[in-house]
């Protein structure tokens, strides 16, 4: 979120303000000093939670008139083919899926997201991958295909369990480097759907779910999210085991996202480098095919992981 007046990102919640359309949060910006209340949708009179689920509704293979029937059984709401027609035309750009949608919905059977729940040290881990993506993926990633068909039945899930106690998990990693890898900055469509997914709700347990979901669902490139990965250490002598965020095929690579809320402040290279080296091992992918990434809805920060070597 950033301040409709500065731009800055520096928000604070201040209380409740009665409006129009009810009591809604109210912010101040600490960089200018304005209170606002937040407009996720400008100019738009339905609720932010309408326009981004449509839009996720029709990117799962609905077409527009049983997206709008779905809408107004779902939220009691009155749209209309064409109303939801606008919306998808107004962010067509952030979806890049838009490009395969018709020709999967002609190809394959829907529904396109696999969904398998894990419980790894009693937290739960929502692993999915979108089967019409997997199956136009280049025969040159069949590797990293059959691995994410495969890894509900082959992932060794006591290992991931805490009561292991040879294992450390990846997000734990804190590796001594022998020189800082160079990283592009940027801000990309990973930002923005980041940011569309967030503008209905912006719940912070439930943000990390939001942006994966919809990311899965309206993304052109993302294959997978929360795909476990697992692999044996041979310095530290130990397992390693973690979660990758978001799963990628891009421009002949493969990338390994991670969305951490204020990217800007953080730097998570020994989580990224270790999900990189687990999922080349088990994929058999080489390390310079793969590029890691941490982002938020305002920014995208990318490493090569072979430029990285433990002291
Ligand atoms: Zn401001």
């Amino acid at each position: 979120m950033r301040c409709p007046r500065c731009d800055s990102t520096y928000i604070v919640r201040c209380g409740k303000r009665e409006t129009r359309r009810g009591n809604r949060q109210q912010y101040h910006c600490n960089n200018c000093g304005k209170r606002f209340v937040y407009n996720p949708f400008p100019g738009k009179t339905y609720r932010p939670k309408i326009i981004v689920d449509s839009i996720k509704l029709y990117y799962s293979s609905h077409t527009l008139s049983e997206t709008s029937k779905k809408i107004n059984q779902r939220y009691k709401a009155n749209t209309s083919s064409s109303t939801i027609h606008n919306w998808i035309d107004e962010f067509k750009d952030v979806c890049s899926y838009s490009n395969k949608r018709k020709e999967h919905r002609d190809e394959y059977d829907p529904p396109f997201i696999e969904s398998i729940t894990f419980y790894h040290s009693d937290l739960r881990y929502d692993f999915r991958y979108h089967t019409g993506k997997l199956q136009d993926a280049s025969p040159y990633r069949s590797n990293v295909v059959d691995f994410i068909r495969d890894v509900p039945d082959i992932c060794p899930h006591e290992l991931f369990n805490k009561d292991y106690p040879e294992m450390k998990r990846a997000s734990n990693q804190d590796l001594k480097f022998s020189a800082r890898p160079n990283t592009y900055r940027t801000k990309n469509q990973a930002c923005q759907l980041a940011d569309l997914s967030l503008r209905a709700n912006y719940d912070r347990k439930k943000r990390h779910d939001q942006v994966e979901e919809f990311m899965l669902t309206c993304d052109g490139a993302t294959i997978a999210a929360e795909l476990p990965v697992w692999f044996y250490d041979k310095e530290q002598e130990t397992s390693i085991t973690g979660h990758v965020d978001l799963v990628q095929l891009r421009s002949g690579k493969v990338f390994l996202l991670d969305y951490k809320p204020d990217a800007e402040k953080k730097e998570p290279l020994s989580q990224l480098y270790t999900y990189c080296r687990a999922f080349s091992y088990r994929t058999e992918t080489p390390l310079k095919q793969i590029r890691a990434a941490w982002f938020d809805e305002n920014t995208y920060i990318e490493f090569d992981p072979t430029q990285l070597h433990i002291e």
